[in-house]
């Protein structure tokens, strides 16, 4: 069987920033004022759209976990991490009612063989309109 399951639109992924390798790039989750298209805030958490959309047809979005860019979820404290899964099953509920997508991803990449670029603890939802 060979079914491609998504497109990734490598274009896109070439002018994403990158901060995991090139530490010494600014981080644009740091930089909290010049954030685009937020969606909802609570307490730190920022969710809000994905400016680099490098899958092809499907909405993405980010959820910023926290003001901590070297921080990650075993710093955390308890009360912070409850928040932060119900802020994301929340933000997952609402796309998945929105209508607008057949079926809603919610995941984590964590760490510089997982893909992602971003070291700033985030995860991400991404709203596919189709699933083939
Ligand atoms: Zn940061």
């Amino acid at each position: 069987m060979d079914i491609n399951l998504m497109g990734f639109d490598v274009s896109a992924a070439r002018h994403k920033p990158e901060t995991i390798r090139h530490s010494e790039q600014a981080c644009p989750f740091c930089d909290r004022a010049n954030l685009t298209d937020v969606i909802a805030t609570e307490g730190d958490m920022i969710f809000l759209r994905n400016k680099y959309n490098v899958i092809e047809g499907a909405d993405q979005f980010v959820l910023i976990e926290g003001r901590a860019c070297k921080s990650d979820m075993p710093a955390y404290t308890k009360e912070h991490m409850h928040a932060l899964i119900r802020f994301g099953l929340r933000m997952w509920q609402e796309l998945r009612e929105s209508g607008r997508y057949e079926a809603v991803l919610f995941f984590k990449n964590y760490g510089p063989l997982s893909g992602g670029t971003i070291r700033h603890p985030h995860m991400q939802l991404v709203g596919l309109p189709h699933v083939r």
